[in-house]
C-alpha cells in the first residue's frame, strides 16, 4: 500500500537499468521499470558499466 502511495508522488521504485542500445560511439539508450507499478524510465546519454556487476548505469559527473 505504501507503494502505491509513493508511485503516485512520482517516487519509483526502479530495477537495474536495462541496455537498449547505442545513439552513438560513446552514448547509449538505458531503460528501466518500477518494481511496483511498471512506470518506464528512459535514459539516453553516456552511461558507465559497474566494476563488480557488469551493470551499465548513467554516468554521473563525479566533484
Ligand atoms: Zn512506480
Amino acid at each position: 500500500m505504501i507503494n502505491n502511495i509513493l508511485c503516485f508522488l512520482n517516487i519509483h521504485k526502479y530495477g537495474d537499468w536495462v541496455h537498449v542500445g547505442m545513439l552513438s560511439n560513446h552514448q547509449e539508450k538505458l531503460k528501466r521499470r518500477c518494481k511496483n507499478c511498471g512506470e518506464l524510465d528512459i535514459y539516453k546519454g553516456f552511461t558507465e558499466t559497474c566494476i563488480t556487476t557488469g551493470k551499465k548505469s548513467p554516468y554521473v559527473f563525479k566533484h
